[in-house]
């Protein structure tokens, strides 16, 4: 083989920067010989310690670990998963994460471990705790004072789980509270920060017990107190994800006027604030039988630009990516090409 192909290889592995996972061929025929596939095996397995190079980040033709089990693919898969790639073509040909689960430390039935033996088991690659966070002294949350703990827990499991796993939480907004909230948040080191609207005043509007409370209002106006609720969570700030956009449909309740102009106005905001929506499958079990947010709602906001991410809403392990065919195919026909993924509040796009 020629010199000059051997130090082009090198050259070129060399280059590949973190995110990225080129395949054999590629790299072959951009080193000037797309039919020295075997060549270039040669070069990245004989030098890959001595000129130190990201090896790991090579596959092969089908875009997956090219290594066999037992002959380093754990290591190129582990190696991978520390960089957070991506591999949208490897092994299940999406990456696929679950941002909106409770345990037992807020109102899920299930503990940590419980979630993500059940991730492995369906094949999910990333899961974000998102406990519930709520000023207001309530059943379903968790205490400040559990904090310092579920941080414990969740860094030994970043550390020790084959899935990705994320530091959520699930906050509710409430409005002139604004500097409360972000004093909390500021303290803990979270990779996403979920705003939800659960209230109105002191009606928990999601909780089944009152239902009855429904009654007492004109739909319409009730809608439009509970989006102009969410508009000022999204304005707040404070929070990378509007969870549940559209709760308020839960129960099935829907005003027969037409509420375009508030899903435009809301989806607006959305775009403006910078925030990112959550396509949230639990509304599909719920009398509404609909993601959150509505089709329509969610085509103003991909019209707007606005990005989502996916959650399931799970209260037990066995809800963990519930409906997620549905929810990707939803999205994929409005027109989203990418999803959000969240490290430390950083957003990261990723295909579908
Ligand atoms: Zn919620
Ligand atoms: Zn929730």
């Amino acid at each position: 083989m020629s010199k000059t192909f051997y130090q082009r290889v090198i050259d070129i592995i060399k280059s590949i920067p973190e995110g990225k996972v080129p395949t054999h061929g590629q790299i072959a025929a951009y080193a000037g010989n797309s039919h020295a596939s075997r060549q270039f095996a040669y070069i990245l397995h004989s030098s890959s310690r001595k000129q130190n190079l990201p090896w790991h980040r090579v596959v092969n033709s089908k875009g997956s670990i090219s290594l066999k089990p037992g002959y380093g693919y754990e290591l190129q898969k582990e190696m991978l998963k520390d960089e957070e790639i991506i591999f949208n073509k490897l092994e299940s040909n999406k990456w696929i994460m679950d941002y909106h689960i409770h345990t037992t430390l807020s109102d899920g039935k299930g503990n940590h471990d419980a979630y993500i033996r059940m991730a492995q088991k369906r094949k999910i690659d990333e899961i974000g705790f998102s406990d519930h966070l709520c000023l207001k002294k309530v059943s379903w949350a968790m205490e400040l004072s559990q904090i310092s703990s579920m941080i414990e827990t969740i860094n030994h499991l970043k550390k020790n789980s084959k899935v990705v796993i994320k530091l959520g939480v699930e906050m509710d907004y409430f409005p002139g509270f604004e500097d409360k909230i972000k004093e909390i948040i500021a303290g803990i080191p979270f990779d996403y920060v979920i705003g939800s609207v659960h209230f109105i005043n002191d009606w928990t509007v999601d909780h089944p017990d009152n239902i009855s409370e429904y009654e007492k209002w004109d739909v319409y106006e009730l809608y439009k107190v509970y989006f102009n609720l969410v508009q000022q969570t999204a304005n707040s700030k404070l929070f990378d994800i509007i969870g549940h956009p559209d709760l308020i449909k839960k129960f099935g309740f829907k005003p027969k006027r037409d509420i375009s102009d508030l899903l435009e106005e809301t989806a607006e905001i959305f775009k403006n604030s910078g925030i990112c929506i959550e396509i949230n499958t639990s509304g599909l079990t719920k009398p509404c039988k609909e993601i959150y947010p509505s089709k329509k709602l969610l085509k103003m906001c991909f019209d707007k630009g606005v990005p989502v991410t996916l959650g399931s809403d799970a209260h037990r392990p066995q809800d963990i990516g519930q409906h997620f065919d549905e929810a990707i195919k939803l999205i994929k026909e409005i027109g989203y090409i990418e999803i959000v993924q969240f490290t430390k509040r950083k957003r990261k796009f990723i295909r579908i």
